[in-house]
């Protein structure tokens, strides 16, 4: 089944060989432009090791429009826990169990091998009817499109592309947000505290990831935590804040958030704590069952923000905006537009808040940032956007597609299903350059970013041969 006399397994063997994890593709960056120079194909190796192969249009398709085929280089790295292996140098121990292929111990990397594997193939094949094709092969996907977000858009000319970065057969990508981190600081006044320090605690929450689960109604800790506080603000506490921590990585929904704080008003405090939280937990009794609001004493703190700062910041949490915003009008189901106010941390005398904006629109994105900024200004702090990539919007009409759908229903009898993602791929990066006719397509794999990443070798046969009857159909 995985045959190596077939041309796209005995590439995937090779590249098998060689350890690609992200920022560790040198070699088979290098292994690309040596099989370039001995097809003797013109190709472009940029400073961050992305590569562009470029070969002429087969006979009779010397005129037809370029088309762009892609893939990215580097892998995930994960291993079994008792498994000894070293991405920087091991080979991957590739194995077959009936129809699939995986690799011992470890991921596959068919995510997205796969792509480079095609796409030898078809460079290595004189006989393979194509039109003009620019292959590029980006670094670092994995890690945030860190490659393909640096690449010279000029390098290409076409319109046209098939981005080989995706994982069913019988489905095709055709939308994916943009995104961009915000960071917002505020810089407080730290002074002597002999006030009894509290902690509370929001806890239990299902968390998941910022962009396929935001419309999922699931709670936020760091808005559900600043929301408490604002109540004790509201009823005439004085609240100093301590410290905060919420959330883990800006990308997922805070399943977390502590808050230390310094008050003199428990009283107040008790009263207001019992009916908020239990209103809260009203609110969230379907969907978010494990829910945990906790108030305690703890040890008193030697220091604390002042009760500016401290009324500032709980401001800003309790106003900052958060989750759903927009769904799409074209595709049931689908986010459009949503952020995610994800971390909080406590740095000395700097409490840093940073959110994860998504939005197939540039515009909404940028809308939603300069909200959280100003916001963040009129609360005495200040904002820094970073990490941008851009979204590839939904067309309704690709003639790409329409070519796929019928090469899919020519080798394997099948119906293309369409999705789209509230997330971000290099596509949207490609459609930033100006490429109008976008698809996303792969063959099947399973459980991809885990050591259980499996192929299957069947649709990767047919995928092959479905991708030369598109091909074919480019004239
Ligand atoms: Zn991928």
């Amino acid at each position: 089944m995985f045959d190596l006399n077939k041309p796209y397994c005995f590439y995937f063997n090779e590249i098998s060989r060689i350890p690609h994890g992200s920022f560790n593709e040198e070699a088979i960056s290098e292994y690309l432009v040596d099989f370039a120079k001995k097809k003797g194909l013109r190709y472009v190796k940029d400073e961050h090791n992305n590569v562009v192969i470029y070969k002429d249009g087969s006979k009779g398709y010397e005129n037809s429009e370029p088309l762009i085929l892609q893939g990215h280089m580097d892998m995930v790295c994960e291993a079994n826990k008792d498994t000894v292996f070293d991405f920087k140098k091991d080979p991957l121990v590739l194995r077959t169990d009936g129809d699939w292929l995986m690799a011992t111990g470890t991921t596959l990397g068919a995510d997205d091998g796969v792509a480079l594997a095609y796409i030898l193939a078809i460079l290595d094949d004189d006989n393979i009817p194509h039109p003009p094709l620019e292959c590029c092969f980006t670094v670092q996907e994995e890690v945030g499109l860190l490659g393909a977000r640096k690449l010279d858009k000029d390098l290409f000319k076409a319109k046209r592309m098939i981005c080989l970065d995706h994982e069913d057969e019988t489905d095709t990508c055709t939308s994916t947000s943009g995104g961009r981190n915000v960071q917002s600081f505020f810089k407080g006044n730290i002074i002597n505290n002999s006030k009894e320090s509290y902690r509370l605690f929001v806890s239990g929450l299902k968390g998941g990831h910022s962009g396929t689960l935001i419309n999922d109604n699931r709670g936020n800790a760091n808005k559900l935590a600043a929301r408490m506080l604002k109540e004790f603000l509201n009823n005439g506490a004085a609240i100093n804040i301590i410290a905060i921590d919420g959330g883990s990585k800006e990308n997922a929904i805070p399943r977390e958030c502590e808050i230390f704080f310094a008050s003199d008003d428990i009283d107040k405090i008790a009263e207001v704590f019992e009916k908020t939280s239990a209103g809260i937990r009203n609110e969230y009794a379907v969907s978010e069952k494990e829910l945990s609001i906790t108030l305690e004493k703890t040890s008193v703190s030697e220091k604390r923000f002042d009760e500016k700062t401290s009324a500032d910041i709980i401001r800003f949490l309790f106003l900052a905006p958060n989750g759903f915003k927009e769904k799409s009008p074209l595709i049931e189901g689908l986010t459009v537009t949503s952020l995610n106010l994800g971390v909080i941390k406590t740095d000395d005398d700097t409490i840093c808040v940073t959110h994860s904006v998504r939005s197939v629109f540039d515009s909404s994105r940028d809308e939603l940032s300069d909200e959280i900024k100003t916001l963040a200004e009129m609360c005495g702090g200040t904002s820094r956007f970073s990490a941008d990539y851009p979204g590839w919007n939904f067309s309704e009409r690709s003639d790409l597609r329409d070519k796929l759908r019928s090469a899919l229903m020519k080798v394997s009898g099948k119906e293309l299903r369409t999705s789209a993602v509230h997330g971000g791929n290099e596509c949207g990066v490609f459609s930033s350059f100006g490429v109008e006719d976008i698809i996303s397509y792969g063959p099947s794999m399973e459980d991809i970013h885990t050591p259980k990443e499996r192929l299957d070798l069947r649709s990767f046969d047919r995928v092959y041969e479905i991708l030369l009857e598109v091909l074919k159909n480019c004239r």
